[in-house]
């Protein structure tokens, strides 16, 4: 099914690959002329409900900042992957991914010959492991992720490029932060980092943000853009890119009241990707064990989507406590502290953090809304997206070209352009102009026909429904726009 997603974005126009005439860059996409549109609608409405209320302001932080930045938040010392190669293949694999393509039995078995050959003092550590995790993949991928454990694990997998047995190289970290310089000397005074998130030009921000707009807490700083990581292994097409964006927002509040609000984000933000269409049963939150949770957070949990190759997150909500401004106050030496009006106090505020993908959720909103169905013995692809997101709202038809048919489609385009997204299109059967429009995912289609010199009706045909209704020429921007909504 993913590979009809990839090639349907393709040949409609949503997702190339990065620089594909030159044989592609991995880990690198670009977004054609529809996909454009809806990356930016759904930026847009995450915007909307993010910043059109009083107590969230917005940001636009650089993407380059001084090195400190990246040294106080733990990215320069933590923000690593622990990686192996094979020895036979040469192949680079992140270590925790490497049960994703064992079966279970086979897990099984390894897990029962590495069992077989442990010192007492690790069994002791396999035994903390299997206390918290119950479920075996659980428990295989935990195990390779223990320092101590792992590399005897893996003497027992086989490499999943070349099928040796046990033939990896020991675990080594690997910092997934870009390097580069400023400045024409290529010396390691003058490196930066390419952002590998955008939470951090927020932080460093808490202060000016906080005095400019005069807020008091509660409040949040929103921000959208690009991040970058140097991931070992990009794979399934947009969910683990090298380049991607982020929409971030991280509110501040009084440390005693950090688990109310923190609820409050988990339920606000599933129900964002509800209302904006994907399917209930398809998103669920996988709250992560306490042995799993980052060095910063209290507590996390991760909404996650069903792909085509399994769950995965899409938005990270965590509860950050007073690391991140505690450690810039540290680093800085400036004061990252809020003071109370009412209570005459000053303390540093803890932050929840609601961090999407604006990429990764593109995935899933072009995933869900990919359904084939048979119409009349024949086959539809429909892309079923919400209206608000859907990258043209209205296409238009004449349904011949003669008789003033064009010159009236002509007037509707014009009428409706400044208000929406329309395509123009007289090529072809009807039918088949309808079949493109659902294929890009418009919702409404509006064809100009005999009746319409008559009576100054066109129909309207619904893209789910395929149902049509006449509605007067007149009346056509109020009708839609009420559609829209
Ligand atoms: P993962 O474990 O999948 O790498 P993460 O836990 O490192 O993700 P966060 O650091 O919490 O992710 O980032 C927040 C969000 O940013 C993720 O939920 C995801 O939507 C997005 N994101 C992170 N890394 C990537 C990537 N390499 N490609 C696309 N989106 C990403």
């Amino acid at each position: 099914m993913i590979e009809k997603v990839v090639s349907l974005s393709k040949r409609r126009g949503f997702v190339f690959q990065s620089s594909e005439i030159y044989g592609g860059l991995n880990g690198c996409w670009d977004y054609g002329p529809l996909g454009v549109e809806l990356l930016k609608n759904i930026k847009e409405e995450w915007w909307k409900s993010m910043t059109y209320r009083e107590d969230i302001e917005g940001l636009d932080a650089s993407i380059l900042m001084h090195p400190k930045v990246w040294e106080a938040s733990g990215h320069v010392a933590n923000f690593t992957d622990p990686m192996i190669d094979c020895k036979q293949c040469k192949a680079r694999f992140r270590v925790d991914t490497l049960g994703d393509a064992i079966s279970e039995k086979k897990k099984k078995k390894i897990i029962r010959a590495f069992e077989e050959n442990l010192s007492d003092e690790n069994k002791e550590k396999l035994n903390d492991i299997y206390n918290i995790h119950e479920e075996l993949d659980e428990r295989f991928e935990a195990i390779l992720e223990s320092k101590d454990l792992s590399f005897e694990l893996l003497s027992e997998v086989n490499c999943p490029n070349c099928g040796n047995k046990g033939q990896f190289t020991e675990p080594r970290n690997f910092n997934l932060m870009f390097k580069t310089f400023v400045g024409p000397v290529e010396s390691e005074d003058n490196v930066v980092f390419l952002r590998p998130e955008t939470a951090q030009g927020i932080f460093v921000n808490f202060v000016n943000v906080l005095n400019s707009s005069r807020q008091k807490l509660p409040f949040g700083i929103a921000q959208i853009g690009k991040a970058f990581r140097n991931e070992i292994n990009t794979k399934n097409f947009l969910f683990r890119t090298r380049e991607f964006e982020q929409m971030e927002m991280q509110y501040f509040v009084k440390p005693s009241d950090d688990k109310k609000h923190y609820d409050e984000w988990k339920e606000s933000r599933i129900a964002w990707y509800k209302n904006l269409g994907i399917s209930e049963d398809k998103l669920r939150f996988h709250d992560h064990p306490a042995d799993k949770l980052a060095h910063y957070a209290k507590e996390a949990t991760d909404v996650e989507y069903e792909f085509p190759f399994g769950w995965g997150e899409i938005e990270g909500i965590h509860n950050r406590t007073d690391f991140d401004l505690s450690k810039h106050q540290e680093f800085s030496g400036k004061s990252q502290q809020y003071f109370d009006d009412e209570t005459k106090e000053r303390f540093i505020p803890y932050i929840i953090e609601t961090s999407a993908g604006a990429s990764r959720s593109f995935m899933a909103f072009l995933v869900d809304a990919y359904h084939e169905e048979e119409v009349n013995g024949e086959q539809r692809v429909v892309m079923s997206f919400h209206p608000k997101l859907a990258p043209i709202k209205v296409a238009i038809f004449p349904l011949v070209n003669k008789d003033r048919m064009p010159e009236v489609a002509r007037e509707i385009e014009a009428d409706l352009r400044p208000f929406m997204k329309v395509f123009y299109d007289s090529k072809g059967a009807v039918g088949r102009r309808y079949r493109r429009q659902d294929e890009a995912g418009t919702p409404y289609c509006i064809t100009v026909d005999n009746q319409t010199l008559d009576d100054r009706t066109v129909t309207v045909r619904e893209r789910d429904s395929m149902e049509q209704e006449r509605v007067s020429i007149d009346e056509l921007l109020p009708v839609l726009l009420n559609k829209l909504k």
